[in-house]
């Protein structure tokens, strides 16, 4: 299977990811991960995102598409992968399109997680990390747990909120989700016929469930570009086909109640009635010419 998984940050995307890698038996991609795993390391690149991560922006493209260019590639990969945070933009789409035609594995599904902004801000802004352990808490709905589990020898948690998680950030990621991602690159995946939406609101099993009951329902089918292929020709015949209909009624229809305007209609006289002036004066210059001589 070859999944797209879409959705906010904070849509679960992540959490559902390991239910369909265990299904499965294929690779997470998370870009978000790489990325934060190149932070971590200190690279260039890791580097370089901290910065646009940390005010809710974007890695470039190039960037973006040779990292999955690489990653899906590699042979892990080679009978299917769970991609989740790309494409985030059209160019990023078509890329992927691309690298999937030459390597002649097109996409099963795109599914995209639907939850409500104002949920989404709560769930993010209230997440929290334990810098020990590494569990993920919420201090709306699973704050720390008591007793406490941290790492061997502690009683307490040591929780940090990731500075991207922060409400102000938060909001600005969400905004440029909606705007940059959600709404060109679902239409990208519409058109192609493979989306599928899951609503993402509620337990976790609850959307797993709904998760695995939408990909039982749709097939997803085929690769991006071949369903277009097929739905253009018919939209282009439709209009032609319009019109030759359209022309063909004209060319039955018209003729008797036009002839009979040609009689009633005043400007239809009128043209009738100049055609023999015309003539008229057409004739009679060479007449005068002749006098003149
Ligand atoms: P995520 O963990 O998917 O929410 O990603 C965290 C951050 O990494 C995003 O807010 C972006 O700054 C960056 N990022 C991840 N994937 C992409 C991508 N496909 N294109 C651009 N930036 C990305």
């Amino acid at each position: 299977m070859r999944i797209v998984l879409m959705g906010a940050p904070g849509s679960g995307k992540g959490t559902q990811a390991q239910s369909l890698v265990s299904r499965y038996g294929i690779p997470h991609v998370s870009t978000g991960d790489i990325l934060r795993r190149e932070q971590a390391q200190g690279t260039p690149l890791g580097l370089r995102a901290k910065q646009i991560m940390e005010a809710g922006g974007y890695v470039d493209d190039a960037t973006m598409i040779a990292m999955i260019r690489n990653r899906l590639t590699q042979a892990d990969a080679a009978n299917g992968f769970v991609l989740d945070g790309f494409p985030r933009t059209i160019p990023q789409a078509e890329a992927l399109s691309k690298l999937l035609a030459e390597i002649g594995a097109p996409l099963d599904v795109v599914l995209l997680f639907e939850v409500n902004t104002e949920q989404l801000v709560k769930r993010l802004s209230g997440r929290r990390v334990c810098e020990l352990c590494k569990k993920v808490f919420n201090v709306h709905t699973s704050p720390p747990t008591v007793p406490p589990e941290c790492v061997a020898g502690r009683t307490e948690h040591q929780v940090v909120q990731r500075a991207d998680d922060a409400e102000e950030t938060v909001r600005a990621r969400l905004r440029k989700y909606e705007e940059a991602t959600r709404k060109p690159v679902s239409g990208f995946y519409s058109y192609t016929g493979l989306i599928r939406t899951v609503d993402a609101e509620g337990a976790i099993d609850v959307v797993t469930q709904r998760m695995f009951d939408t990909l039982a329902a749709g097939s997803g089918g085929a690769q991006p570009e071949a369903p277009a292929k097929k739905r253009a020709p018919q939209r282009r015949a439709t209009k032609p086909k319009a019109k030759a209909k359209t022309r063909a009624r004209a060319r039955k229809v018209a003729p008797k109640p036009a002839a009979k305007r040609a009689k009633k209609s005043p400007s239809k006289r009128r043209v009738v009635a100049r055609k023999p002036k015309r003539a008229v004066v057409r004739k009679a210059r060479p007449k005068r010419a002749r006098r003149g001589k």
